[in-house]
Parts: structure tokens; sequence; C-alpha cells
């Protein structure tokens, strides 16, 4: 815990202190972020950290396993109340859904006896109840690490579609303000690895020629999106 306060005031003397007109002009006009970040509550990933996003830009998301109830399942619950809000009022024109290596909750979709004695981790990853059979069905030629790595890719795609059964989404991804990529993050190499449709494979987001040290997310999910339509 004193790590966490000496680390407050490291963020105010230094962080904040550098950036004290962003702040003051976040808190007079409000939040205008460009994209929905759904992940996992794993540790271990930092979408601010790996986006190298500023405060006010990623609106976020997380949950064991980065999951998105499907609307058709009745589901109530935080998440599908960060979306609407999200989508319908701030206007977010990015979704990303974004896995990750070593994930628990994707061992224990797969292994759903290992948290059969957590009742509501076991209702919660249920949401994710497709993945074994879409797994069986497909990757059948797989085992160890490749398999779970399909099954944290397969999961993303899960999630893409089940965002697609909230009426406020499929508007906005019709009429062209809303995109929607799929992201898994390798926590071993810091790489990041995008959904293709096109090819149908996680293609590793590379640096654009010409970026400078910080590009804009947008900027960079716009070009994945201009390379897919070459
Ligand atoms: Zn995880």
């Amino acid at each position: 815990m004193q790590k966490l306060e000496d680390g407050i005031h490291h963020f105010q003397a230094n962080y904040f202190a550098s950036n004290r007109e962003l702040f003051e002009q976040l808190a007079v006009a409000g939040q205008h972020p460009e994209t929905l970040f759904i992940t996992c509550c794993d540790s271990r990933v930092v979408p601010t950290l790996i986006t190298n996003a500023a405060p006010g830009e990623l609106f976020i998301v997380r949950n064991v396993g980065n999951i998105v109830p499907s609307v058709a399942r009745g589901v109530l619950g935080g998440v599908s109340a960060a979306i609407e809000y999200a989508v319908e009022v701030l206007g977010v024109g990015n979704i990303i859904v974004c896995g990750h290596t070593h994930c628990g909750a994707i061992d224990a979709i797969l292994h759903p006896d290992r948290v059969a004695h957590l009742p509501f981790v076991s209702r919660w990853l249920a949401e994710s109840h497709a993945i074994p059979e879409i797994i069986a069905q497909r990757y059948g030629h797989l085992e160890g690490d490749a398999l779970v790595v399909a099954a944290i890719q397969e999961n993303v795609l899960v999630q893409l579609e089940n965002l697609r059964t909230f009426d406020v989404v499929t508007r906005r991804l019709e009429d062209g303000r809303l995109k929607m990529n799929g992201w898994v993050y390798r926590i071993e190499s810091g790489e990041v690895f995008d959904f293709d449709p096109l090819s149908g494979q996680f293609l590793k987001l590379v640096p654009h020629e010409g970026e400078g040290d910080r590009p804009a997310l947008s900027r960079r999910i716009s070009d994945v999106t201009e390379l897919l339509r070459k």
C-alpha cells in the first residue's frame, strides 16, 4: 500500500506537473474518448501503457476474459451499460476488444473444472461457452500453447460478434461512424496482433513509416483499415 501512496506523490510531482493543462482542460471540457477499449482484468495488461494513450483517450472496460455478454442472452450488467454509454453518448469511433497471452480466463474456459469451486467466475465465463466447441471443431490439430493462443484469438472474435448484438453498435457500424478491431496483446514481447478479416489472421501491428514517437491511436487504427482495403 505504501508503494501506491508513494506512486501517487510521484505522479503528482512528475506526470501531472508536466501535463497540468491537459488535466485542467479535461476537467472543464469533459471526456471525448476516441476509443472504447475492452480488455481483461489481468494486471499485466495496461491499456494506456501499450497504446501510449493519454488521459481522456481510452474509455476502458475490464472484466475477467474481456467478455462482452450477448444481448440475446439477456445478461444485464456493467459491461453492457458501458458499451451503450460509450457508443451512444460519448460517440466513440472505435471499439477494440483486446485479449492477451497467458490469460487465466481462457485456461478456465477450456477447463471449467478448474474453476468449478468459484461460482461467480464459472457463471461469468459461461458467457464464452462457445469457445471449447469452436476449438474442438477447428483446432483439433493443435495442442499446448498453440491451442491456447487459438482459444484467446477465437474468444476475441466471439466478443466482436457479441458486440453486433447491440443495436447501437450495428447502427453505427453500418453508417460508418464506428469501427471495431480485435487485438491480442503478447505479454512476453509487448507485441499487439490485430485481426485482419481479409486473411482471417491476427497480424502484428508494425510501426508505420514516417510516424513520430507517439502516433494517435485512432490514426493507427485507420492506417490498419486502409492497409486492409489495398
Ligand atoms: Zn486475462
